[in-house]
């Protein structure tokens, strides 16, 4: 990561982007590959980052922002300043750990909402990184769910899809005023 594109880490008045809510139609439709990493990728990735260090977030991909390209970025430690963050061009899981875990997950997308989702524990995943180099990363934990997650959002699907538990899902979607209709569950 180069400083050229990874933005400092601190909150603007207004961030560069506009993040859409649960609802939108925008969330549902499928990313397309990016062909090129070229500058005007490489600008989007750096105001993702803005706009999600400004939300408190720690994963944005570019449908949240409504753009239709499988580019996601995310930071788990967005109180580090030295520690870089990833930009992750046309995502691929290569392979997922057969063991799964639970952990309660939110998104900027459907803020105030927070639930639990199953998920692989592990994963591998191949992208392109934002100079367009292929690399491969093996993820576990925190990493590897927000990378799932993220990755999600590249094919229409949000983390309420996934919740199994519906009463608990129905309760904070409600509480946070948004449409229980929105939901497509996966199961
Ligand atoms: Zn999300």
């Amino acid at each position: 990561m180069s400083a050229a594109v990874a933005p400092e880490k601190k909150k603007l008045k207004t961030p560069p982007l506009e993040i859409h809510y649960l609802g939108d139609r925008v969330l549902r439709s499928p990313a397309k590959r990016i062909a090129k990493v070229d500058d005007s990728v490489r600008q989007l990735a750096r105001e993702m980052l803005q706009t999600m260090y400004t939300s408190d977030g720690i994963g944005l991909a570019a449908p949240q922002v409504a753009t239709n390209k499988q580019l996601i970025v995310i930071d788990c430690e967005p109180d580090e300043p030295a520690n870089p963050p990833l930009i992750l061009i046309n995502p691929q899981i290569k392979s997922y750990s057969k063991e799964m875990c639970d952990a309660q997950e939110g998104c900027l997308s459907i803020p105030g909402v927070y639930l639990d989702v199953t998920r692989p524990k592990a994963i591998e995943v191949a992208f392109k990184d934002e100079y367009g180099r292929p690399r491969r990363l093996k993820v576990t934990e925190l990493l590897s769910r927000a990378i799932q997650h993220e990755m999600d959002h590249l094919s229409g699907v949000l983390f309420v899809d996934r919740v199994t538990n519906s009463l608990a899902l129905t309760d904070e979607l409600k509480k946070h005023n948004f449409s229980v209709s929105a939901v497509r569950p996966m199961v």
